[in-house]
Order: structure tokens, then sequence, then C-alpha cells
């Protein structure tokens, strides 16, 4: 009992694909230019949860997402992601994270487009040394691509692509999920298929983080985080979560 309430006090980003965050500020620039794209902003976040960050544009949430998947560092404030402290850790510690902890899924794919659909998951598995290169067939399955598996970026479409990066960020099996606008550059109908997949994984016990402006996407979350000027204005949990599938914009 009295340990529950230790690692509860600890925070949820002691645990596996938690995120706890203190006091956490980013400025760029200096002096008349400076933007603080972060400002003291604490934030905990359950492992398994499906979490959405909406905010209008140039309120913080990629800089949020990079500071949490270990892309960009902080000014200030502790981080604490899946276990793993990384305030304050150099670029080298940083990586080491990222290939351990997190699978990134970026707005515009980010596909290495001289390599077929199956070798841009594959290349990961080689890179990071986790996952099972055997697993590619499957995870290219389970986004519904097995047939496209020998398809270079240019010969599939925006939401191919999207599901490529997305079989990609789950090839090393992360604890956590991190996703920049994910179904912002594609179709109401395959950017359902988008959010459909990122539930799955939730539901499948990893923390899920997803960027976005859209209101109706963000119904598919069990909690809404919301932003503004770098601050986190609301940080809410969803009872009742829409399935991905159902939702309509
Ligand atoms: P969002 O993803 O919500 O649109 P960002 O996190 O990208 O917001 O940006 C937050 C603020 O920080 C914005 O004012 C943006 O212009 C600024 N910013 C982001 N990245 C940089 C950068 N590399 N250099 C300078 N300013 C930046
Ligand atoms: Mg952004």
């Amino acid at each position: 009992m009295s340990g529950q309430v230790e690692a509860n006090r600890a925070g949820d980003g002691r645990r596996r694909g938690g995120i706890t965050l203190r006091g956490v500020s980013k400025t760029y620039g200096a002096g008349e230019a400076a933007v603080q794209a972060l400002a003291d902003v604490d934030l905990d976040i359950r492992p398994g949860e499906l979490v959405a960050v909406l905010g209008a544009s140039g309120s913080g949430k990629t800089t949020l997402l990079n500071v949490i998947g270990g892309i960009e560092t902080a000014d200030s404030g502790s981080i604490m992601v899946a276990g793993q402290d990384i305030s304050g850790r150099d670029p080298a510690g940083l990586g080491e994270f990222r290939r351990d902890h997190v699978g990134f899924v970026f707005q515009f794919f980010n596909l290495i487009p001289t390599l077929t659909a199956r070798e841009n998951v594959e290349v990961i598995v080689e890179l990071t040394g986790r996952g099972d290169r055997r697993q590619v067939p499957k995870l290219l399955a389970a986004v519904d691509l097995a047939d496209r598996a020998d398809h270079f970026p240019a010969q599939l479409s925006g939401g191919q692509q999207q599901r490529v990066s997305i079989a990609r960020a789950l090839a090393t099996d992360p604890d956590l999920l991190l996703a920049d606008e994910p179904t912002g550059a594609l179709d109401v109908a395959t950017g359902q298929g988008v959010l459909d997949l990122l539930q799955q994984t939730s539901r499948a016990g990893r923390g899920v983080v997803m960027v976005t402006h859209n209101e109706v996407a963000a119904g598919i979350a069990d909690r809404v985080i919301r932003m503004r000027d770098g601050r986190v204005t609301a940080n809410e949990v969803n009872a009742n979560p829409v399935a991905a599938t159902s939702i309509r914009w």
C-alpha cells in the first residue's frame, strides 16, 4: 500500500508510457525576437492514455511533443517520460532515449523516397536494434498495406504513406507513440483510418500523444489538453471517448 502511494507521488512519468512534466519552459530566439514556446508547463499523463493536444497554430503543441520525445531540449524544468528522466540529457543520451522508448509519426510522413514501404520499416529495426525484422510484414498487414509492401512512397497515397510511417513508428515496440498532426495532410476517410490505428495502439497499452487542431479528432482521446501561448490552459479526462471509426469532420 505505502509502495503504491510512493509510486503515485513519484509521478506517472516513472511508469512505462507515462509522462510527468514540471515547470517546463522553452524560449526560441533572444531579445526582441524571443518567443516563449513553452511557459512553465506541468503535465501528468497516465500510461496507456490516448492524449489529444489541441491549440491554435503557434500555441506550442509541436514544441511540447518534441520536448516529450527528446527531439528538442527544454531550457528548464523536469521531464520524466516512460520511466526516464530526460531533463538535462546530452544529444547522445536523448538519442538513446528516443531509440529505446519513442515512436514518432510526423505530419508529412518523412519516409525515405528510395526505399519501399517494407524497407522504410525494416531500416528502423536495423538502425535501432529494436523490434524484429520478421514482424515487418505483419505490421504492414496491420496497417492494411500488405499488398503495397514493395511500393515506393511516390507510388502511395498520402494515407498509405502515413500508415507506413505508423508501422515504422510501431516497429520498435515503443512505450510511447507521438504523432504531430497525423491527419493534417489527409482527407477525412484516410484520416479516420489513421486515427483508428492510433486508438488501437493506445488500447494495446501504449501511451499515445496526438497533436491536432481538429476538435472532432480529439473526441477519440482519453484525455484532452489545450494549449495557448505556450501554456496548458486545460487538461481534462474524456469520460466517453468515441470510436475513431464513427467520427466525421
Ligand atoms: P504549434 O505546433 O502549436 O503550431 P510550435 O510549437 O511549432 O506551435 O511553435 C510555438 C512557437 O514557437 C511559435 O510562436 C513558433 O513560431 C515558435 N517556434 C517554433 N519553432 C521555432 C524555431 N525553431 N525557431 C524559432 N521559433 C520557433
Ligand atoms: Mg505544430
